[in-house]
């Protein structure tokens, strides 16, 4: 089976930008589009985020089959709600939310007659909102579906397809595992950039301005993911609690470990910790999921 309509709910940045990239990589498909901000899809309108802007969820998921929730991890629920009245009995939902363990539940509770499907495209940027959206944000970026147990076989390879066709790479893992793996790759590098950043601005003996004026010196990379949607984070951080806390012991070991190193002065232990993390920041150029130019291509005089 393949999708021939697809209901997006939430335009800013993922869901805007699933639209587009149908609009662009899938022909043959139409897309429908809902935002619970009557702003959102006056905007969405004029940049055309969807094929059609409903003003109501329900009349925006009515024929589709297949439903993306693209709102932030703590709507899910409200959102699934909203959505009921119109649905296909025959819709796969799926949904683009950060954290997965939580999300399956929270939508298997909301329609239990419902294929509930669930997915994360690992792609995104600093910046939220319908004009935020772009047809390429996809590309060569992986998308995890996490399908729970018993999941209709056609409709995974159907929702498989779908991402593979907006230029996405897919894996497939249980959602717990996937909780697992965002925590380290992703939400704990957003609490220590949130926490650093806070930290550097908070500072007493240095002054704002200061630390504004040196930021090339390492700080403003960390201040480029301390500038993500504080809505969107919340939630991660309130939805995937057990996993973040289990990579945080870890961290908070390492992070120790260091301490103790730096105040014992010893050398080779920072030296072969540097030169292991050099090596990963070598192979995610060569998986092609980071830019290899120096500074990441910014342009030097
Ligand atoms: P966004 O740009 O803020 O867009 C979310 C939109 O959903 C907003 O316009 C929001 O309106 C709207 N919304 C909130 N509650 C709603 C509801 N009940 N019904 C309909 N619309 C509702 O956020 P985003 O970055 O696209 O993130 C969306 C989802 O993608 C999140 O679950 C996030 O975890 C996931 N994700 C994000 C990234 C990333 O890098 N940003 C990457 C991968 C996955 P208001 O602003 O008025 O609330």
């Amino acid at each position: 089976m393949s999708f021939a309509r697809v209901a997006i709910i939430g335009l800013g940045l993922i869901g805007g930008s699933i639209g587009l990239a149908v609009r662009d990589e899938l022909s043959g498909v139409t897309t429908s589009g809902f935002d619970a901000d009557p702003a959102v899809r006056e905007r969405a309108r004029e940049r055309k985020l969807a094929d059609e802007i409903h003003d109501d969820a329900a009349e925006a998921v009515t024929g589709a089959d297949l439903v993306i929730l693209c709102v932030p991890v703590g709507a899910m629920g409200a959102a699934a709600k909203a959505i009921l009245p119109g649905l296909s009995p025959d819709a796969v939902i799926s949904d683009v939310g950060s954290s997965k363990r939580s999300i399956l539940q929270t939508l298997q509770a909301a329609l239990p007659e419902h294929t509930i499907i669930p997915a994360h495209p690992v792609a995104g940027t600093e910046h939220s909102g319908p004009d935020a959206g772009f047809s390429t944000l996809f590309h060569q970026r992986w998308c995890i579906v996490t399908p729970p147990e018993g999941a209709p076989e056609d409709k995974i390879a159907a929702l498989v397809d779908f991402w593979e066709g907006l230029g996405a790479m897919v894996e497939t893992m249980d959602p717990e595992h996937h909780d697992k793996v965002l925590a380290v790759t992703s939400h704990i590098p957003h609490l220590i950039a949130y926490t650093i950043v806070g930290t550097a601005s908070d500072l007493e003996t240095v002054t704002r301005s200061e630390v504004i004026k040196y930021s090339a010196g390492g700080f403003r990379d960390f201040t480029r993911i301390a500038a993500s949607d504080p809505t969107m984070w919340r939630d991660v951080f309130l939805n995937n609690k057990d996993a973040v806390l289990e990579m945080l012991d870890s961290f908070l070991t390492d992070l120790a470990l260091m301490r103790e190193a730096i105040r014992a002065g010893d050398g080779e232990m920072m030296h072969d910790t540097f030169s292991r993390t050099r090596a990963i920041r070598r192979s995610i150029v060569a998986l092609g999921q980071d830019d290899p130019r120096p500074d990441f291509g910014r342009e030097h005089e």
